[in-house]
């Protein structure tokens, strides 16, 4: 079949890109300022199909990664206008970046995703008094001051903790949420009742000074922050175990992913000079780290690029390289430095789901795997479609209820086709109240497993 009848049909084009009221049809900005080299890269070939859970659940090709490719083209060649049928679209894509690692042609799908999807917000074709309200409140009030939202964190941990949500739940007042949050109310996670700052101090050294081998700033993240930061000690202990002094600057932000993904690429390159600045000040100066560490999958997709986002700026271009060249993620840099083996056994069979933008988004799927094979009693058990995302993507949960529960369920049931007790992902979204697994971090367990070793080795007499 010729490449080009497998473009959506005439008719699909012109209902996304024109006939679609009551918006009018808005010139794009972002599209069509960007390299057409991206643009044209897509040679038609299909190959990202099958890898794509929005299209195999609906088998139309405007859900695939080649009509959508298609329609941004169209749009960057002003042959189209930015329409809401075309921003429906884009928000039903999970981002989940299967596409890009199934492309033999390179598609960078990402950067025309997120321009994309600046496009749509600045046509404003979507908006409505509710919808904006939301994202402003999120986007440039909430997740832009990193003291809000721990206020905001402390309040519902509050609710959580002190039996008010179990009256809620108990008195079914929850029956009272519209029928979406309904259904992702049980999954709301649950805050931690102290942060990274309490838990980690700013400077950390191995046990034997002299053992540095290596200095690292560490990023803590901001939701991770809050519900996980038990995750970002585990990854502190697991860098001192290896050699790693460990800096981890005060005042952090949000790394700016979950702008870039709703559009909103001004407060993305805020975040990201911020950021920047924090590890400056924290550390002296980019050069004396031998690496910047992350261990949250989307956010390190997203914090590897600020060189991209950041090139225009006559300030921060420079730092921003520097910044891009120092990323890893935890398990790139634990692969990269080689580290100690284990000391002694957990047990039990692991299974291991790779979380998108650590596999797709940041081709990073042998490094955990191999980690994980490094502790002593652990059985890994292979996930069958370990890449196929969770649904959870960002807030994809919330706006697309429907088809992130499908694709979580799709997701439990090959958990549990593994007959694992434990699973490990870099991407906590993979979990359900109904589930009996226990979702952990791989660094998690490679931590346990030195804290473990390190005890027994106290406990013996001298
Ligand atoms: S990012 Fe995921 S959902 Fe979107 S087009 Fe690519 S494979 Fe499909
Ligand atoms: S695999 Fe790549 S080149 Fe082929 S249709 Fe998909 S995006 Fe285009």
């Amino acid at each position: 079949m010729a490449a080009s009848s497998l473009l959506p049909d005439q008719e699909t084009i012109e209902r996304i890109g024109r006939s679609n009221p009551p918006s009018e049809p808005q010139p794009a900005l972002h599209l069509a300022k960007l390299d057409f080299s991206i643009l044209q890269q897509c040679i038609h070939c299909g190959m990202c199909l099958p890898t794509c859970p929005t299209y195999d659940a609906t088998k139309l090709e405007r859900n695939s990664p080649r009509g959508r490719i298609a329609l941004m083209r169209s749009i960057a060649e002003g042959k189209l206008g930015v329409t809401r049928a075309f921003g429906e679209e884009l928000y039903f894509c999970l981002g989940c970046l299967a596409c890009e690692t199934a492309c033999p042609a390179g598609v960078e799908y990402a950067t025309m995703f997120e321009e994309a999807r600046a496009d749509i917000e600045h046509a404003g074709v979507l908006n409505t008094p509710k919808r904006s309200a939301v994202r402003w409140f999120a986007l440039r009030v909430l997740f832009t001051r990193p003291r809000l939202l721990r206020a905001v964190g402390r309040l519902l941990r509050w609710y959580q903790a002190s039996g008010s949500e179990w009256l809620v739940r108990r008195m079914k007042l929850t029956a009272l949420l519209p029928a979406d949050l309904r259904a992702l109310e049980p999954l709301t996670p649950r805050v931690q009742p102290r942060f990274s700052d309490a838990l980690i101090s700013k400077n950390e050294m191995p046990a034997k000074e002299s053992a540095a081998r290596h200095t690292v700033g560490m990023l803590t993240g901001c939701v991770q922050d809050l519900v996980y930061p038990h995750v970002n000690r585990d990854t502190v202990d697991v860098l001192l175990a290896n050699g790693c002094a460990v800096i981890t600057p005060r005042a952090q932000f949000c790394c700016g992913s979950l702008h870039a993904h709703n559009g909103d690429l001004e407060a993305s390159r805020a975040m990201a000079r911020q950021n920047i600045d924090a590890m400056i000040t924290a550390s002296g100066s980019l050069e004396a780290l031998d690496a910047i560490i992350t261990n949250a999958a989307g956010c390190g997709s997203h914090l590897k690029h600020y060189d991209r986002l950041l090139s225009d700026d006559r300030d921060y271009a420079e730092p921003a390289r520097a910044w891009s060249r120092k990323i890893r993620d935890i398990h790139e840099w634990l692969a990269e430095i080689g580290i100690a083996p284990p000391p002694r056994t957990e047990s039990g069979r692991v299974t291991y789901h790779e979380a998108c933008h650590l596999c797709h988004g940041q081709k990073i799927s042998r490094a955990p795997r191999e980690l994980l094979r490094m502790i002593p009693g652990i059985e890994l058990a292979e996930l069958p479609e370990a890449t196929w995302c969770c649904g959870s993507a960002g807030i994809y949960n919330i706006t697309q209820p429907e088809m992130s529960r499908r694709l979580l369920m799709r997701k439990l049931n090959r958990i549990e086709s593994t007959g694992a007790a434990v699973v490990a992902s870099a991407n906590p979204g993979v979990r359900d109240r109904k589930m009996n697994v226990e979702v952990v971090h791989p660094v998690t367990l490679l931590a346990r497993a030195y804290r473990r070793g390190s005890k027994v080795a106290a406990e013996k007499p001298s």
